[in-house]
């Protein structure tokens, strides 16, 4: 290749920092160091409403623990930052702006009941139901309404008919037809460009060689291939990565695995064991082997080796692997060290000292009193829960439905888990302390602990979510049929 590999993640910082992005990193600097490239992380926080700076900040320190460096990025900066979509914000007008002006996009006034008729009459006549077809005004009725200070969104023009050509790295040529493909929005009424506009501007700016992403993207490309061609910019390769699955073949969501990094972190996972896990996701070693560090992946990386087929992640497999690696890759002194960073430190231990200071005579008190705080998922029996004074559907009930509510809440602090906890429980019409007695055995293994909102504050968003489903599992779950009822009801609660 005579010109410089730069490939990159573009994480958008609305939630925890999943595995899917680390498995996307992993492949882009994989395939950067293979080239004596260059890896680039940018932020992509356009969405100003879903963007906060904690998931950046988690975002960071996750693939950071993974052994995922950047060699450009927000936080060390580089020859094309800035490297945070909301800093060039002004720019992405002007670009939107030129291809006005050039005829490839336009202004578009409709308000959200116009496009409704539109998407209607589309569907009515038995066409795509996207936002297409001739949609310009007259250049004279544009400046009138700019003039008079209507809201106005910019749109990009996309052909009506004929098939879009798309040559991806692993899987050739993909076509598409233009008649599903709407004229997307470039810059929103608020001047904030969208995902497609800030994604090809940055990518040339940043000079990237390479996007290799989730094959979600995929309709995606001919938006951007488009938009290359209107700015006369080369195209980067592109490169469609197969998506990550749950062992049932679903796509692997938090609903039914654990997805975020900083949960692998808390269960006590070896970062170079979790890469690796990564690393044999759709790609072998050309010998096969199952253990290997980062170099040696490196050292050996083909993307050709890339296997479509969904690749499973399976943290059965995982925990095996980690096995692995913690008997035969870490010296006794290795193991101490790392178990006494993980669990006892400073930052984990600190939270925890007023609970515990209080209520043991002996220091032998502590263990039995604070073992949950350093553990997986607890050793809960179907018995466990024969204390508690709701019945066992009930009893279901308050840990799906706690398990729902925290699933949305992004904000994680005690404050706000226990306002969840609150609205769930009056929602149901159910006493406070019934309602908390499987909420404490789910977290702490029994009802007599110290409070369970600081506990789940303590063990963050992920350990809870995995203990509330671990112990709803435990009491069987819901049947498929019921399920549906179930997240009815739950509707009907109007919490979600
Ligand atoms: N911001 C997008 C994401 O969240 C980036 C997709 C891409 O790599 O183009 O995954």
């Amino acid at each position: 290749m005579t010109q410089e590999v730069r490939t990159r993640i573009a994480p958008s910082p609305t939630g925890d920092p999943h595995v899917g992005t680390a498995y996307i990193a992993l492949f882009n600097m994989c395939f950067a160091r293979q080239h004596q490239g260059k890896f680039i992380l940018r932020i992509e926080d356009t969405d100003q409403a879903r963007s906060t700076t904690e998931s950046e900040a988690q975002i960071l320190s996750a693939m950071r623990w993974l052994g995922l460096d950047w060699d450009e990025g927000p936080d060390i900066g580089g020859p094309h930052g800035p490297y945070r979509q909301s800093e060039r914000k002004g720019d992405y007008r002007q670009y939107a702006e030129q291809l006005v002006k050039q005829g490839d996009a336009f202004y578009c006034f409709r308000t959200p009941q116009e496009l409704d008729e539109i998407r209607e009459a589309r569907k009515a006549a038995g066409l795509n139901p996207g936002i297409k077809g001739n949609l310009e005004l007259p250049e004279a009725e544009v400046q009138e309404r700019l003039q008079s200070g209507e809201p106005y969104v910019i749109r990009m023009k996309v052909p009506d008919e004929g098939v879009c050509v798309i040559n991806d790295l692993l899987r050739g040529t993909i076509e598409i037809d233009w008649a599903q493909v709407d004229c997307q929005i470039l810059l929103k009424s608020d001047g904030m460009p969208t995902y497609h506009l800030a994604n090809v501007v940055d990518d040339h700016l940043m000079k990237i060689s390479h996007v290799i992403r989730g094959e979600e993207w995929i309709n995606s490309a001919p938006k951007h291939q488009l938009l290359y061609q209107y700015f006369g910019w080369e195209m980067p390769v592109l490169c469609h990565m197969p998506l990550l699955r749950n062992p049932d073949k679903s796509k692997l969501s938090k609903r039914k695995n654990p997805t975020s990094i900083t949960y692998y972190e808390r269960m006590g996972f070896l970062p170079e064991a979790l890469t690796n896990y990564l690393g044999r996701m759709g790609w072998s070693m050309p010998d096969e082997s199952e253990k290997f560090t980062l170099d040696e992946m490196i050292a050996s990386f083909d993307i050709q080796r890339v296997s479509l087929g969904g690749p499973i992640f399976d943290v059965e497999k995982l925990s095996w692997l980690n096995g692995l690696w913690i008997r035969e890759n870490l010296s006794a002194d290795e193991f101490m060290t790392r178990a006494q960073d993980w669990a006892f430190n400073e930052q984990n231990l600190a939270p925890m000292i007023v609970h515990i200071q209080g209520r043991v005579e002996t220091f032998s008190d502590i263990a039995p009193l604070a073992g949950f705080m350093f553990s997986g998922m607890l050793p809960l029996t179907e018995q466990g829960f024969d204390g508690c004074k709701l019945e066992r559907d009930q009893l279901k009930r308050v840990l799906q439905f706690s398990l729902w509510r925290l699933e949305a809440q992004r904000q994680w602090s005690k404050d706000n888990v226990f306002a969840d906890i609150k609205a769930v429980s009056a929602a149901m019409g159910l006493k406070m302390g019934e309602f908390m007695q499987p909420i404490f055995i789910a977290i702490a293994g029994t009802p007599n602990s110290w409070s369970v909102m600081d506990s789940m504050a303590m063990l963050g968003p992920d350990m809870t979510r995995a203990r509330l489903r671990h112990a709803l599992n435990v009491l069987g779950g819901f049947s498929k049929k019921d399920s549906k009822r179930v997240e009815k009801e739950f509707k009907q609660l109007a919490l979600s």
